[in-house]
């Protein structure tokens, strides 16, 4: 039977804003996403029996219904019974996990977001980029986005994307304590508790505060291809309750940045931090030289590339 694989990438956040709350229980919020390639590979098989299968070897991964990409196949065995239970039969996937679980990183999205792609592939759908993100939205926030990848404004839960032009000129050094995960939705929580008495509730404010990020500073330095800007702009409001709770955190954010990164950050809700650089050769000296100055077998790096696609097609096995 026809199988596919598929690269799954990971997202950091260059500018995270929490604008206010929605009445369906998630947060108002004003974005900028950058894929990297730092990716998982996802095989996506035809099986005989009517069900879906589901690998993976990584011990933090769950292999049931909670695992996000169980639920894309689900969602596309419920949208499309026909070529489920019919033409094609049920689905195996198996997930070879590369990007670091609970980081921050969108690893449960980006994989959700390949055997979308996939299912498409196998069961011959034709679906177009918009239709699979409108199913990707009914997912997770981050789906949609990791369906197209580059580097986008996301506002909304996060589903509303606007592409920005390429950064793929530039590097990222990535680190993270290996036992430290922070919960996304504690971290939500706890921001709400300490600052909601300053989210914006009116509509049309909302929408003219989320206007505002696509003519703001960091866009523009985008526009340029500016690094230097850019790395200036970062900006996680997340930051102000998980860097209190996990100083951690801060102390490897700061190492990286007098290690001589353009600029330094963490990612989505963490617990990684990433540093920005202009070059692979500068990513290697900063990578170089945090390591030598934290000194901690616990903490692990990785050096990345931005790129401009989000799920790609590896390839096809007869
Ligand atoms: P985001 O940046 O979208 O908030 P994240 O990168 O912080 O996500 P994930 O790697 O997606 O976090 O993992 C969050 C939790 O989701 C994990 O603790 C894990 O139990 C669960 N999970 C479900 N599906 C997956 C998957 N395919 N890969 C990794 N984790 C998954």
């Amino acid at each position: 039977m026809r199988s596919y694989s598929l690269i799954a990438p990971a997202k950091i956040n260059l500018y995270l804003e929490i604008l206010g709350s929605r009445s369906d229980g998630y947060h108002e919020l004003a974005m900028i996403l950058q894929t990297i390639d730092l990716a998982d590979q996802i095989d996506l098989r035809s099986i005989s029996k009517d069900e879906i299968q589901l690998h993976c070897t990584h011990p933090e991964v769950p292999l049931d219904k909670s695992n996000l990409a169980y639920r894309a196949a689900e969602l596309m065995m419920k949208e499309f019974p026909q070529a489920f239970a019919h033409q094609y039969g049920g689905v195996e996937i198996t997930i070879h996990k590369q990007i670091p679980v609970a980081a921050g990183l969108a690893g449960g999205s980006t994989d959700a977001a390949a055997v979308l792609v996939g299912i498409d592939l196998l069961w011959k759908l034709g679906l177009t980029q918009s239709e699979l993100q409108e199913l990707a939205a009914k997912l997770g926030s981050d789906v949609p986005f990791c369906i197209s990848g580059g580097t986008a404004i996301a506002t909304g839960r996060g589903e509303n994307l606007s592409p920005l032009p390429d950064l793929d000129h530039l590097y990222v050094v990535l680190a993270k304590h290996r036992k430290l995960a922070v919960s996304t939705a504690w971290a939500y929580q706890n921001y709400r508790q300490q600052f909601s008495s300053s989210y914006i509730s009116d509509t049309e404010s909302l929408e003219s505060r989320a206007s505002r990020v696509h003519s703001g500073q960091l866009v523009n330095a985008i526009f340029h291809k500016d690094s230097v800007k850019i790395s200036s702009l970062l900006h996680n409001d997340l930051e102000r309750v998980v860097l209190p709770a996990y100083p951690q955190i801060l102390q490897l954010r700061e190492a990286l940045q007098n290690a001589g990164a353009l600029g330094s950050m963490m990612s989505g809700s963490g617990s990684t931090v990433f540093a920005l650089a202009e070059s692979n050769a500068h990513a290697q000296e900063i990578l170089e030289k945090v390591k030598l100055r934290v000194l901690n077998p616990e903490i692990d790096f990785w050096i990345a590339r931005f790129c401009n696609t989000g799920i790609r097609f590896l390839h096809t096995i007869y």
